[in-house]
């Protein structure tokens, strides 16, 4: 797979996806992506956008103001 931006190779690896919900945020670990080694684009698989989007919703009701979730151990 090939970087949008830069064209350079990208790699196995796992990033920090971070969402401001307005009264939370919501910080998910160690989630597995995408990431080119020339500029550090990030990019997401469907299945991975799908779980956040899960874990985000689950999250929206709740009153923390910082939620901070590891992927690995919601998928
Ligand atoms: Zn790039």
């Amino acid at each position: 797979m090939k970087c949008f931006f830069c064209k350079d190779e990208m790699t196995e690896s796992t990033n920090t996806y971070m969402q401001d919900l307005g009264s939370c945020i919501v910080i998910i670990k160690n989630v597995p992506c995408m990431k080119c080694r020339q500029c550090g684009e990030v990019s997401y698989s469907g299945t991975v956008v799908r779980q956040i989007e899960k874990i985000v919703s689950d999250l929206k009701n709740s009153l923390t103001e910082v939620a901070i979730v590891n992927y690995s151990k919601t998928a």
